[in-house]
């Protein structure tokens, strides 16, 4: 996993500044066609824009951009799990559309998928990392959570990502495959 700090100073919530006690790891998926992570810091650099996530993963090369420093109260969820998850954003490739809510087409899958896959392996290591710096379990009920499951619990908002994605696409990822990964890849580093 390759990861570089590019901390939004200028956005609200950096500036907030405010800390939590990391229980857990929200995994997102940024809900639009842009893979590029570098369009995201530039975006979210400033003032005025009410959110901010602790990392973003590049759809084009896998690559880490780290957004906050692990340990501050982020403005990823829209609820609770801001006050106790740290959320990542993965980036969504270029070739689909969206067509209203979580519904897109796809005009290249094959394409899409590579995306998808790029960003769902270093959201494993980067999640694996995180388990090991915080002293998570992984597979431990509401750990990992996805922000469609932290809506289902009532501590994130009515959003229905990364699932929807990796469904639209039939990539047969599932959460809980992906903490089962997460596990796995906890293990290497022992
Ligand atoms: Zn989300």
């Amino acid at each position: 996993m390759e990861l570089t700090e590019c901390i939004l100073k200028q956005n609200d919530c950096f500036r907030t500044g405010k800390k939590i006690k990391v229980k857990g790891l929200m995994l997102h998926s940024v809900g639009c066609p842009q893979p590029s992570a570098q369009r995201f810091v530039e975006q979210w650099d400033r003032p005025g824009i009410k959110k901010c996530v602790h990392a973003f993963i590049d759809g084009d090369s896998g690559m880490v951009y780290q957004t906050l420093p692990w340990n501050y109260r982020g403005w990823h969820a829209g609820a609770g799990a801001n006050n106790t998850h740290i959320g990542v954003e993965m980036c969504e490739p270029s070739c689909i559309t969206y067509t209203g809510g979580a519904s897109f087409q796809c005009e290249d899958r094959e394409k899409a998928l590579k995306t998808v896959r790029r960003t769902y392996d270093s959201a494993v290591e980067l999640f694996a990392f995180l388990c090991n710096e915080f002293g998570l379990e992984p597979c431990k009920d509401g750990v990992i959570l996805s922000h469609k499951e932290g809506h289902a619990r009532g501590i994130a908002s009515g959003h229905g990502d990364p699932e929807h994605l990796w469904n639209g696409l039939r990539s047969g990822y599932t959460m809980d495959g992906f903490r089962q990964d997460v596990k796995a890849a906890m293990k290497r580093y022992e």
